[in-house]
């Protein structure tokens, strides 16, 4: 199987390429050129497979120039049970909503309490793999940029492996103090952490800038590295999430919730549009799902985007208590948009040109009905999450965090405004543990809160009686590591100073 960029249909790379360079040099995003194809005999196949079995096969599908030792090897060093706390490491959680029934999707039991661990835990295994069938001896330098969540899981996934560097850029006011907390305590020889001046759009368009700067690129290239990326820009971020998607429909099967064939909705609080892509790529190999439910904040501009055709970033910015959703633009909506128009690089980059230079683009009519038909856009302000928390904890004894209950919240509007009963998965990405404080001021009902962070965790952990995640409960005692804050223009020389190659 081969890649090419969205931009540009005559960039053909290899899987390892893809995974190895992260964006293709023309700024556009690697896809597949064809999709696997999982009708139900071969989804009853899989009925029998643990998750492992699930990624090894959808992984060898879509990873063409790695081995199966290559591939067993990654997904066995990558979804242990003592990384992820039990055999299956994203398991459904069945509850009850408004008298709905809710299939929640767990994707945060990994090191790192969110769910990009699924893929963080297995890309540097993807990519130590793919940077040595492609180049020879370099030295990989892994850019992020983080609305949280993504720094640390790619900090702790890629923390003393061989040949990378990894560089994090955060959002100085727009991360939660736990998360900081994680970043800024991170160990590891060859990491680096720096907040940023600006939002998380600053940083991932900051980040974006140095990829595509040729001069960066021959500096680092003189000293025998190379950029890649952890962001899901990266196609290796997204093919292991596209593992859960199946995998969770195989449950539902399994524990009897659906007949085989028939079809899920699919609910995911989104922000770069990743993981939702993910379960559209597992859609279009032939999973049965019937509706795609886009959840957002008050920064709501995929709402709008999916009833209108008009994507506009120029707008209002909120800082809200589902920081990993404060994003305006959503990178990965340029993957969709490029499958949507046909595979037509040639419009997807006009829209991506205009996105940049005027911050706005409207697509087709036939590209505006065809999301408009599959997809349905939401979502809510922080009182009705936290509103959200505190209902689905009375009533279910269950503590979701804030992006989760965005997602029930828009899930619970969209049955009552639709009445569509399809049995639904939704995804929970976070731990409630990371988002300590609206979580605890959602269920204690006005109650003073304790003002460390610490104590707000413990305070819940007595009020609900909820585990804290071991992870987050040693951070208490760790020395902070990293405190450099920078302008977005003094990113470049961040790196190359961070690099030692200035
Ligand atoms: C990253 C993140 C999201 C958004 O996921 P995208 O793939 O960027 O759409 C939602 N919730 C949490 C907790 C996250 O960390």
């Amino acid at each position: 199987m081969l890649y090419n960029s969205t931009e540009n249909r005559n960039e053909v790379v290899s899987a390892s390429q893809s995974i190895a360079q992260g964006i293709s040099k023309d700024g556009g995003l690697f896809v597949p050129q064809s999709l696997p194809e999982y009708d139900i005999k071969t989804l009853k196949n899989m009925l029998s497979l643990d998750y492992k079995g699930i990624a090894k096969k959808v992984f060898s599908d879509f990873l063409s120039d790695f081995t199966a030792e290559e591939i067993n090897e990654c997904v066995e060093k990558a979804y242990t049970v003592e990384k992820f706390g039990g055999e299956n490491p994203a398991p459904l959680s069945f509850k009850k909503y408004n008298g709905n029934d809710v299939n929640i999707l767990e994707l945060w039991h990994g090191p790192t309490c969110a769910f990009k661990d699924m893929a963080l835990q297995i890309l540097p295994h993807l990519l130590t793999k793919s940077l040595k069938k492609t180049n020879d001896g370099k030295d990989a330098v892994i850019l992020v940029a983080t609305s949280g969540d993504t720094g640390k899981a790619a900090l702790e996934g890629f923390k003393d492996v061989e040949h990378t560097k990894i560089i994090v850029f955060y959002p100085e006011l727009g991360v939660s103090p736990m998360q900081k907390r994680q970043m800024n305590t991170q160990e590891g020889e060859n990491v680096r952490v720096c907040a940023i001046e600006g939002n998380f759009d600053d940083a991932q368009t900051g980040v974006k800038k140095i990829f595509t700067t040729p001069e960066i690129s021959d500096i680092l290239e003189k000293n025998n590295m190379m950029f890649s990326s952890a962001n899901s820009i990266n196609w290796g971020r997204l093919l292991p999430q596209i593992v859960y998607y199946i995998a969770s429909y195989l449950d539902m099967v399994n524990s009897g919730k659906i007949a085989l064939g028939d079809k899920i909705n699919v609910v995911v609080p989104t922000g770069n549009f990743g993981n939702i892509l993910a379960s559209y790529y597992a859609f279009c190999m032939g999973l049965p799902i019937n509706k795609f439910i886009c959840a957002s904040n008050s920064n709501n501009v995929l709402t709008d985007f999916i009833s209108t055709g008009v994507y506009d970033k120029n707008r209002q910015f909120y800082t809200t208590i589902s920081p990993s959703m404060d994003i305006l633009v959503s990178s990965n909506l340029e993957r969709l948009l490029y499958k949507l128009s046909g595979d037509n690089d040639e419009i997807t980059k006009e829209w991506m040109t205009q996105l940049k230079t005027v911050g706005k683009y409207e697509v087709t009519p036939e590209v505006r009905d065809a999301v408009s038909k599959l997809f349905y856009g939401g979502f809510c302000d922080d009182a009705q999450t936290k509103e959200t928390i505190a209902k689905m904890y009375r009533e279910e004894n269950y503590l979701c965090d804030t992006h989760t209950a965005v997602a029930v919240s828009v899930y619970d509007k969209y049955v009552s405004e639709t009445g569509d009963k399809t049995p639904t998965v939704i995804a929970s990405t976070a731990s409630p543990y990371k988002f300590s404080k609206a979580v605890l001021s959602a269920v204690s009902e006005g109650k003073e809160l304790p003002e460390s962070e610490f104590d707000m965790v413990d305070l819940l952990n007595k009020i609900t009686g909820v585990e804290i995640p071991a992870p987050l409960a040693s951070l208490k005692d760790k020395k902070s590591r990293f405190s450099d804050v920078v302008k977005t223009n003094e990113m470049p020389d961040y790196v190359l100073g961070a690099l030692g190659v200035k």
